[in-house]
């Protein structure tokens, strides 16, 4: 992408609406753009990231066996009668009354519609487990939208459901998810600390809530010292297998939220933190599936109630999380397998032909690689350039000058430490390749 065609509406004023440092730089980087209260316009480089985080969140449920539809983001009160949320949901649910005085509603969640779909095509033990999930945009009518997009009206979650013919089968299916989880925020280069939560308004016997540690999180919590250590995606166990262990000795390390903290058995080396919730799991056994009779035949012919649970991600949210995780004073600091751009290309002098034509060649080098580059090619001073590069934080820098090209080097710089290194046009090409 070259800069010069790109629309990257950045801003230099901090923007006196927004409180926390995620929305304050998804306003100044260009990525987003408030329509209505808690309602945002991804513009390309927001996209482009929040493309980045649910394509992880995509491979890791596809890694865990689960399978992607796509359900509709307006549905029927009918199935929420049916379950008994209708009422109980409460004024956070959009309702909509069509043309033909049905009542709708913009879906919170879909519980109620996957467990509809399910029990229409399924009538087997045979045709179990399943687990089913789609990323969609929800709707939730927060009393205080705020924060940006951590707390959205209108915001994109994974979301996925698990049938299952028994409790063991059900717990199987929670354990793949914990599993899945722990991976896909590890992937995104985030830390995201499964705390045992409440498991409210859904119901259920099991649940937990993956953190994220920053200071502007909603949540007080608390966990192990060594939660901060665990290098997850070096331990991770086959997602085939039973998990059990896997399981028990993740969970036997403490973390809670404030709600299910006991002091009383919280280690010694305690973190209390403040944390904002990216993930949510849940195991309500047949909570949806008893009132609207999602049932199959047993292998002895009698009728069985599935077993359901359901897991949550956050994707818009993550990337405002990411952020609040991951910046300093001059902006963002992508983690690389997230970011927008991997490296940037910054021509400190257009109107030089030897300066113009060495970042024209790595330009066309590196995106005949299918390395994702953005290319500064503007007309601009220097310092603006840094400036807007660290600002939207591309994890590699590449600096090209008529000064070092006489030296017969560019810099590259690495966004995360700052550290910057002279080199060939070859060794750094090597480097980012
Ligand atoms: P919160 O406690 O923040 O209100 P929740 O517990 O109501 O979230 P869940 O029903 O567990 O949310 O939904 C799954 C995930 O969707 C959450 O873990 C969170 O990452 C995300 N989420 C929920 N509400 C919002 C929102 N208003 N804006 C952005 N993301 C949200
Ligand atoms: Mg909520
Ligand atoms: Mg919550
Ligand atoms: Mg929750």
């Amino acid at each position: 992408m070259r800069m010069s065609q790109f629309f990257l509406p950045t801003l230099k004023e901090t923007p006196a609406e927004a409180q926390v440092v995620s929305h304050r730089l998804m306003l100044r980087a260009g990525m987003i753009r408030q329509t209505s209260a808690g309602i945002y316009a991804w513009l390309p480089l927001g996209w482009r990231v929040l493309q980045k985080v649910a394509q992880i969140v995509r491979e890791e449920q596809d890694r865990a066996g689960a399978q992607e539809m796509l359900m509709p983001t307006i549905q029927s009160a009918d199935l929420w009668k049916q379950s008994g949320r209708y009422e109980a949901y409460g004024k956070e649910m959009l309702r909509i009354t069509d043309r033909h005085d049905r009542e709708m509603l913009y879906g919170p969640t879909n519980e109620e519609m996957i467990t509809d779909i399910f029990k229409t095509f399924v009538k087997s033990y045979k045709d179990l487990p399943k687990n089913l999930y789609h990323i969609q945009w929800k709707f939730r009518d927060e009393i205080r939208p705020r924060f940006g997009l951590m707390r959205g009206r209108e915001f994109l979650m994974k979301d996925n459901y698990s049938f299952d013919l028994d409790v063991e089968g059900a717990k199987l299916s929670y354990r793949r998810m914990f599993l899945a989880y722990l991976r896909t925020f590890a992937r995104m280069g985030i830390k995201a600390i499964p705390m045992r939560a409440d498991t409210g308004p859904i119901g259920g016997d099991l649940s937990h809530e993956f953190i994220i540690l920053a200071e502007t999180g909603e949540s007080q919590v608390f966990c192990d010292r060594r939660w901060l250590e665990l290098d997850v995606l070096a331990e991770a166990p086959a997602p085939d297998s039973d998990l059990k262990e896997f399981f028990d000795r993740y969970t036997s390390i403490y973390a809670a939220t404030e709600e299910m903290h006991d002091a009383a058995k919280a280690p010694a080396d305690l973190v209390t933190a403040r944390g904002i919730e990216v993930g949510h799991i849940f195991y309500f056994g047949k909570k949806y599936s008893q009132p609207m009779e999602a049932i199959v035949a047993g292998p002895d012919g009698q009728p069985v109630t599935v077993e359901m649970g359901s897991y949550g991600i956050g994707v818009s949210r993550v990337v405002a999380a990411i952020i609040e995780a991951s910046h300093d004073e001059q902006g963002i600091i992508w983690p690389e397998p997230v970011a927008p751009f991997k490296l940037a290309i910054v021509n400190l002098k257009v109107d030089d032909a030897e300066c113009s034509r060495v970042c024209e060649d790595l330009y066309a080098r590196l995106t005949g690689a299918k390395v994702e580059v953005l290319y500064d090619d503007r007309n601009e001073r220097p310092g603006a350039k840094f400036a807007d590069m660290d600002l939207i934080g591309v994890p590699w820098q590449l600096t090209v000058g008529p000064r070092g090209l006489k030296a017969g080097v560019v810099e590259l710089k690495r966004r995360a430490t700052g550290e910057k290194l002279e080199l060939s046009v070859e060794d750094a090409l090597a480097r980012v390749m």
